[in-house]
């Protein structure tokens, strides 16, 4: 696997461009059981393609911050569906996990809980 920064890195890693404006805590909490999903299996930091920036749904929730879309094209079908199933063991209620044609979507989204 020929990621650019992976071993090194020591955390999530974001694709240049970017926009993490107003990403919110719950999130980032999300995007670290991924990552840790992500090590675990390739050994490398999960990179993150997308957060408010880009061009997502209507009413998507990467506008408000708790939307994020992290790389899964650099892994085979059975990696993609390892690696989905250990990130949704591993993230905290409340969220959803996606599986896109070349990426995952993550969002939080705790539907009507909150006041
Ligand atoms: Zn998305």
């Amino acid at each position: 696997m020929s990621s650019r920064r992976g071993n090194e890195a020591e955390a999530v890693i974001f694709k240049d461009g970017v926009y993490v404006r107003g990403v919110s805590a719950e999130l980032v909490l999300g995007l670290s059981a991924l990552d840790s999903a992500h090590r675990e299996l390739t050994g490398e930091a999960v990179t993150v393609t997308s957060v408010s920036d880009g061009r997502h749904g209507n009413k998507s929730l990467h506008y408000s911050g708790r939307g994020a879309d992290v790389r899964t094209r650099h892994l085979s079908a059975e990696e993609r569906q390892a690696f989905f199933a250990k990130a949704s063991d591993y993230l905290p209620e409340d969220f959803d996990l996606v599986a896109e044609s070349d990426h995952f979507h993550l969002e939080f989204d705790p539907r009507g809980r909150l006041p």
